[in-house]
C-alpha cells in the first residue's frame, strides 16, 4: 500500500482522498482552502442541456453526472448522509420556440447514450405556474428529469467523514510541491487554479488561467422547495431551489480578475435584478451568504488528468471550469484507479496533461 499526499481539498482532491484512503492507502491531504471553487460553487449537475459542441467535455461531464449514483451508494454503504445531492430534475428556458426545439432534440439524441437525463417533457406556462407558483414565467420550459444539485461545502464535509473511516490526515495549510515531493510514494495536485503556482517553481509551464466567480443566496418566503427543480433561464444566472426555500442564484464569470476575492456588490445586484424577472419576491429581499470562488480554465475549455510529464510519481487533475462539481468526482475516481494500477473504461488520451503542461 502506499504513502499519498493530495495537495487541495476541493471536490477533487477530497473525492480522491476518499476512495484511496478506501483502497487501503495512507492520505495525507492538504488544503489551505481560500478562494476554493468547490465551497463557492452553484451547485448544478445537469450538463445534457448545455449546446457546447465540444464532445470531449461533454463525455467527462456527462460520465461524471452519472457517476454521482456510484458514489452516493459508496457513501451511504459507510452509514453517510448524502442529503447534499438532490435530484429533482433541471428546466431549461430558450428565448424562442426554435431554441427550445433544437435543445429538446439535441437532448433526445443525448438520452440514447445518457440515460441519466431521464424523462425529457416540455412544460407550457399554466404547468410550469402549478410547478414553481413565485417563478414568473412567459413560455414553455425543457424539463429534464435527471438534473440535480449539490451543496459543495456540505459534500466536502460528508467525504472527509468518510475518509476519516480509513487510514486519513487532513493537514489545513499550504504546502510547496518541492517540500514533500520525496516524502511520498505518490503525490496527487488537486489545486484547482493555483496549479501554476505549485508547477513554476519546477520549471513548468502550464495552460490554467484563474476566473473569478461571484454568486449569493436568498430566503424567499416559500419553504415548499424541497421538490423544485433547477432553473436554467438563458443567460448568465441561473436559479438553484434548495430545501426550505433557501435559493442561491449565480453565477457570474469575470475574467482578467486573476485570484480576486472581493466582493463587488455592484455586479451583484445587477444579477439580483436579473434574477428578479424570473423570482419578482427578490427584489423586496436581502442577498445572504454571497461566496467568491475561482474557477480553473485551460485555453480550450477542456479538463485534464494524468501523470505530470517527466514526474512519474506526481498525478494532476484541473481545469475543470465552470463544470467541475458535475465532472470532479469521476475524474477523482478515475485517477484513483490510476493510481492503483488498474485500467479505466474511458479513453484517457484526449484528456492528457501533456497538451496543458510544458517543460520550460
Ligand atoms: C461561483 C462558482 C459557481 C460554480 N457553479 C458550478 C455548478 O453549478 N456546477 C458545476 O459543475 N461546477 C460549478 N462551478 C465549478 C466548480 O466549482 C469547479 O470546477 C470545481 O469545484 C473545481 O474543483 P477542484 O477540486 O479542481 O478545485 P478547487 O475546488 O478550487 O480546490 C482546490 C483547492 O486547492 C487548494 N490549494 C491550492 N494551492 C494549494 C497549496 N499549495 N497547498 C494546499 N492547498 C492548496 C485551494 O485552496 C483549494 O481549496 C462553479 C464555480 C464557481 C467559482
Amino acid at each position: 500500500m502506499k504513502h499519498i499526499a493530495i495537495i487541495g481539498g476541493g471536490i477533487v482532491g477530497s473525492t480522491a482522498a476518499f476512495y484511496l484512503a478506501k483502497n487501503g492507502h495512507t492520505v495525507h491531504l492538504y488544503d489551505e482552502s481560500t478562494g476554493q471553487a468547490t465551497k463557492a460553487a452553484a451547485g448544478i449537475i445537469s450538463p445534457w442541456l448545455s449546446q457546447r459542441r465540444n464532445k470531449v467535455w461533454y463525455r467527462l461531464t456527462a460520465n461524471g453526472a452519472a457517476f454521482y449514483q456510484t458514489l452516493l451508494k459508496d457513501l451511504t454503504q459507510l452509514g453517510l448522509s448524502t442529503d447534499f445531492y438532490q435530484q429533482n430534475g433541471t428546466l431549461v428556458f430558450k428565448k424562442s420556440e426554435k431554441l427550445l426545439q433544437k435543445i429538446t432534440q439535441l437532448a433526445q439524441t443525448r438520452l440514447q447514450d445518457d440515460a441519466m437525463i431521464g424523462t425529457l417533457k416540455q412544460l407550457d406556462i399554466p404547468q410550469l405556474n402549478a410547478l414553481i407558483p413565485e417563478l414568473h414565467v412567459s413560455s414553455q420550459a425543457l424539463f429534464a428529469s435527471g438534473g440535480a444539485l449539490i451543496d459543495g461545502r456540505q459534500f466536502i464535509k460528508v467525504l472527509r467523514q468518510a475518509s476519516a473511516q480509513f487510514n486519513f490526515s487532513l493537514f489545513e495549510q499550504r504546502v510547496a510541491l518541492l517540500d514533500i515531493m520525496h516524502k511520498y510514494d505518490t503525490i496527487l495536485l488537486a489545486v484547482g487554479a493555483w496549479l501554476p503556482h505549485l508547477l513554476h517553481p519546477l520549471g513548468f509551464e502550464v495552460d490554467v488561467r484563474a476566473q473569478k466567480g461571484q454568486l449569493f443566496a436568498a430566503q424567499l418566503s416559500n419553504t415548499q422547495t424541497d421538490t423544485y427543480p433547477v432553473i436554467m433561464p438563458q443567460s448568465e444566472i441561473d436559479l438553484l431551489p434548495f430545501k426550505h426555500g433557501k435559493w442561491v442564484i449565480g453565477a457570474t464569470h469575470e475574467d482578467d480578475m486573476g485570484f480576486d476575492l472581493t466582493v463587488d456588490l455592484d455586479v451583484l445586484e445587477r444579477m439580483k435584478q436579473e434574477a428578479s424577472i424570473w423570482l419578482p419576491e427578490l427584489q423586496h429581499i436581502d442577498m445572504t451568504d454571497i461566496r467568491v470562488g475561482t474557477r480553473a480554465y485551460t485555453s480550450d475549455y477542456t479538463p485534464f488528468f494524468g501523470l505530470v510529464p517527466t514526474l512519474p510519481h506526481v498525478y494532476v487533475a484541473s481545469g475543470l471550469g465552470a463544470s467541475g462539481l458535475t465532472s470532479g468526482p469521476y475524474i477523482a475516481y478515475l485517477l484513483s484507479q490510476l493510481i492503483n494500477g488498474q485500467s479505466v473504461t474511458l479513453d484517457l488520451e484526449p484528456y492528457s496533461p501533456k497538451r496543458y503542461i510544458h517543460q520550460l
